[in-house]
């Protein structure tokens, strides 16, 4: 690490964080932090178990199971060499790491299929805009050991679940079937043969595609590849009859249970891994664009997040057998800064029901006494420890709105008590330190 002081001559403050990353505090992080309380209550309910996986893996986890012409591998992935020269990477996404930790730890042994959950950040050297960060956050579920549809079904049926609960009742799905490796190959022959008949109308990137991932030009942005998109090969064309009866049940549960999905024939994921369901999710785009033209202002939906079947993977990462497995992926910042969310308080955050007050130096030294007492008798408070004037601190008690003042002055330090007031009716008692749980729980 360099040890030159950072530029004096800049504005600013010499370091700041690093682009597309940045710091969660107070309102953003218990935003973010209630999410992950709330989507991780849901889940347990359905049977998912919590794993955490950590941020460095072998960067051939992630290389060998992505794709190495994948954007998220070919040009997003952190990697690093160790001092000891050990090639790592950092965690670009969840899945490839939980299937590594799934074969690691024998978990083929356990009743089958192992429902797994987690969640935290994730880093790809995106190019940042609104919405998209280089350190971005993600709840992930997967279900592995089972190729039974109704797999796919539950962890699409979770998902919509938790986006209810935090007010995206205006979500929907589309959902396509790549089949498994027989259907593919023929799919893949399908678009080499129709992209080869308009090569020079592709993009210069879908050309390099052509040769390494036609698949992958499917999911191109690029007006000239979108064009092509409409009359090109459909995945669902060459399904084999138990990859069509596998998305034929999928629809059907998924129709009864009044989730609301469109099928997209061109919608392939821009990961390697999948086979069979693969689904993305979104919400309509509130804001109208300007600078579209004025028959079509509405901006594109907002992708929250995708998921899909991986049946093959364990095998690339040395499981002895195939483990069929189905997972997704919530985009957990632009869930929670999506119009419509609805703040999910988080455990950790207690609204203070008491303004705790200290006068003298004996007081503040026996204050944070009094403030265990209180923690255990689960009443919450606030405080200024550092501010002696009882005015400054019954003010900033007013001014929070509390209901009740916990004061402890020299005359309580030598009584062993405080007082307690109700901000309310100016109405105090003097209650004993070993009453004040009881005197607290009574409190309204
Ligand atoms: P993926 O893992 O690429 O399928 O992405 C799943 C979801 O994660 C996307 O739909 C986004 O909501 C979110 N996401 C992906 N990349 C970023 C990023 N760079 N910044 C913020 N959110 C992201």
């Amino acid at each position: 690490m360099s040890t030159r002081p950072p530029d004096k001559e800049t504005s600013g403050p010499p370091y700041q964080s690093v682009k597309g990353m940045r710091d969660l505090i107070g309102e953003d992080w218990f935003r973010m932090q209630g999410f992950f309380e709330k989507a991780s209550e849901i889940a347990l309910y359905y049977g998912f178990t919590p794993i955490e996986v950590p941020m460095l893996e072998d960067e051939q986890v992630f290389i060998r199971t992505i794709g190495e012409t994948s954007e998220v591998v070919s040009k997003e992935l952190y990697s690093l060499q160790t001092k000891g020269g050990s090639k790592l990477a950092i965690r670009p996404e969840f899945t490839a790491g939980i299937v590594r930790a799934y074969i690691e730890h024998g978990m083929q042994t356990l009743p089958q299929p192992v429902m797994l959950m987690t969640y935290g950040p994730l880093f790809r050297h995106d190019k940042p805009q609104r919405g998209r960060y280089r350190e971005l956050y993600q709840f992930g579920m997967e279900i592995l050991g089972s190729d039974r549809s109704i797999n796919d079904v539950t962890i699409i049926r979770v998902v919509s679940d938790i986006l209810n609960e935090v007010g995206l009742t205006n979500h929907f799905y589309k959902i396509n079937s790549l089949g498994d490796k027989d259907c593919r190959m023929n799919h893949k022959k399908a678009l080499i043969a129709y992209y080869k008949r308009f090569q020079k109308d592709l993009s210069p990137r879908s050309r390099e595609l052509l040769k390494t991932n036609p698949l992958r030009i499917l999911d191109s942005k690029e007006p000239s590849d979108v064009a092509l998109k409409e009359e090109a090969p459909a995945s669902m064309s060459y399904l084999s009859g138990p990859s069509k009866q596998h998305f034929k049940e999928v629809l059907e549960c998924l129709e009864a249970l009044n989730i609301a999905y469109e099928v997209d024939p061109a919608l392939v994921r821009g990961l390697d891994y999948y086979n069979r369901t693969v689904f993305e999710y979104f919400i309509p785009n509130q804001e109208t664009d300007e600078s579209a033209d004025n028959d079509k202002p509405q901006r594109e939906p907002i992708a929250l997040g995708g998921g899909g079947r991986y049946d093959y993977l364990a095998k690339i990462l040395g499981a002895k057998r195939d483990v069929p497995a189905v997972g997704v992926g919530m985009g957990v910042d632009r869930i929670t800064e999506g119009s419509g969310y609805k703040f999910v308080c988080p455990r950790v955050q207690k609204k203070a029901r008491g303004y705790f007050i200290q006068l003298g130096a004996e007081a503040k030294m026996r204050s944070l006494t009094v403030i265990e007492v209180l923690r255990t008798a689960k009443f919450p408070i606030a405080h200024s420890l550092s501010k002696d004037s009882l005015g400054a601190q019954l003010g900033r008690a007013e001014e929070l709105g509390i209901p009740y003042a916990i004061i402890l002055g020299q005359k309580e330090v030598m009584e062993n008590s405080v007082i307690v007031r109700n901000m309310q009716t100016r109405s105090q008692d003097s209650v004993k330190l070993e009453k004040l749980t009881e005197y607290v729980k009574k409190l309204k």
